[in-house]
Order: C-alpha cells, then structure tokens, then sequence
C-alpha cells in the first residue's frame, strides 16, 4: 500500500499467520516496516520460506520471526508473547487472528470441536492480550486488533460454537478497550463478511460441481448469500483497516467492532 502510517521500527504479533488473513495482514504490517512475529501450523519448509520472503520484502530493515505456540495451550502463548520482547525488544501491535471453523447442528456437535473453537476462537486472545498489555502500559502505547467475523455481530445456523466465539471476542474487546483507554491503549475488533481464501475458493468448485451449476451461481447464491454487495472481501479491505486502527489516525477508535462485509450485518 502507498499510504504511509509512520509504523516503522514497530514490533507485532500476528497469531495464525502461515496462511491466509493472518498471513495478509502480516504481510501488510512487515511493507510499513513493522517487524512481526508471525505463528501458525504448517509445513515448515514452507512456514520459513515465507518467513524468508517476508523479511527479503520488508521496508526499512524490519524483521520476520516465527513461533510456533499452539493457541489452545496458555503457557505457549505467554512465550509466544515473551518472544517477541525478548528478541525484538518491544510490542506495539497484537492482532488476535487464529481461527478455525466447524460446521455441524448443536444436538451433533462434538465436544472436542466445541472446545477447540472456544480456545483458539476466544480464549487465545484472551491469554495473548493479557501478556500484551503489561508490556504496552509500560510502553505507553499499544494496539490490539480482534480478527472477530461478522458472525460476531449475527448468527447462522450450525455454526453454534464459532457464533459463540465471535460474540465473545467483541464482548471481550469492549471490556479490554474500557480497562486501558487511559493509556495510549487501543483494543477494537474487525468483523469481516466472506474473503476469499483458499479454502473458500476449494468450497467453490466443490459447490459447482455437486449442484451442477456455474461457478459465478455458487459464489451469488450459495456462498455469497448472505452478503448484500455479492463480493467478496479482498485483503486489502482489511489490511486497510487494521494499518488504519494500529497507526496514530486509530488513537480515537476504541472498543469497535468494525464491519468489512459487504453490508451483511445491516440486513
Ligand atoms: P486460515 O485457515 O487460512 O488461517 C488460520 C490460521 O490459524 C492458520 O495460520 C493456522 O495455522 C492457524 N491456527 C489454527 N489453529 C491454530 C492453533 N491451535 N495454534 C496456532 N495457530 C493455529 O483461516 P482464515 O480464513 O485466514 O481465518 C483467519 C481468521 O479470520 C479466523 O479467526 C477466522 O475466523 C476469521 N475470519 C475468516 C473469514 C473468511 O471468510 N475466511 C471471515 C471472517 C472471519
């Protein structure tokens, strides 16, 4: 992006940023000089050729770091946390990103699905933002960006417990954003429709194939239904606001839940 948001010589955690959002989103801070600490599962080889092509692309000398916290275990986080200090020195932006989906009726759904999407959906955002802002009121300043959904804001079926993790996230923003809106501390939350990420684009050809219909059908009425402007949402839309919220321009915005979804939530 041209826009410059003076974040240079900054330090971010992005949590599940080895594909897709989290990886955009990384990516976006890495161009403005941020230097990023980024984690997620995945294929090492290909975890840290990323990594090396982040970095090789990176403006004013930032650097790119990986760990490799789980997010459904507490004390991996706090190290996660305690890394980026420790070896870049300081932490000025949390995104909250890692997320994982499923799909099933509330009378069906397994137990240990349930519990996975409330640790890694909510509560790894709580533990993250616990470690965070110790290090940012010493700092003065600091940011915490939610990666929330529109299933946030409103409900779908069979999506009982990613629904519950999303409200949680922009109920737990709110209060955070509350308990530090004295000290340069900013906590809000984005709420995106559909993005295009890989696993959407999979679903789509899927679709197509097994309704028998063209591709642009599936993205209107099947998985686009939901969605007003029948677009999907692209990175930028949300590269865009997170440099917005994180830079000196955010310092009035605080406890939001700011919505990239094409007018869904205002239906
Ligand atoms: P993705 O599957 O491409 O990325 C998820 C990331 O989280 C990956 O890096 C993965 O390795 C990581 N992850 C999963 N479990 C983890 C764990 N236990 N510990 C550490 N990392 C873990 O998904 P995405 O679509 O980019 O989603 C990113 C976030 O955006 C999620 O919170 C999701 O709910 C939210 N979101 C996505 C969409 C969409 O349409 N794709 C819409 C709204 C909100």
């Amino acid at each position: 992006m041209a826009v410059d948001y003076h974040l240079e010589g900054q330090v971010a955690v992005v949590t599940g940023s080895t594909s897709g959002i989290g990886q955009a989103m990384a990516t976006a801070l890495v161009e403005q000089g941020v230097s990023v600490v980024l984690n997620g599962f995945g294929d090492a080889a290909k975890i840290e050729a990323d990594r090396a092509a982040m970095e090789a692309k990176a403006a004013s000398g930032a650097r790119v770091l990986y760990h490799a916290a789980d997010m459904t275990k507490p004390a991996e986080i706090a190290d996660l946390i305690g890394y980026a200090k420790s070896e870049l020195g300081r932490l000025d932006i949390l995104v909250n990103n890692a997320g994982i989906q499923h799909v099933a009726p509330v009378d069906e759904f397994p137990d240990e699905k349930w519990a996975a999407i409330i640790a890694i959906n909510l509560s790894s955002a709580f533990h993250a933002t616990k470690h965070a802002l110790p290090i940012m009121k010493a700092q003065g300043r600091g940011r915490v960006v939610n990666i929330a959904s529109a299933h946030g804001l409103v409900a779908s079926p069979f999506k009982s417990a990613y629904v519950a993790a999303k409200h949680g996230v922009v109920g737990f923003t709110k209060s955070c954003a509350l308990e530090v809106a004295r000290q340069g501390i900013t906590v809000n939350a984005i709420c995106p429709g559909y993005v295009k990420t890989p696993l959407v684009e999979m679903q789509i050809d899927d679709q197509a194939k097994a309704r028998g219909i063209p591709r642009e059908r599936v993205v209107e009425d099947v998985i686009l239904a939901a969605q007003p402007n029948k677009a999907f949402v692209e990175y930028d839309h949300l590269a865009g606001m997170l440099l917005y919220l994180v830079s000196d321009l955010g310092a009035s915005t605080t406890g939001a839940a700011l919505t990239a979804d094409g007018g869904w939530t205002a239906a």
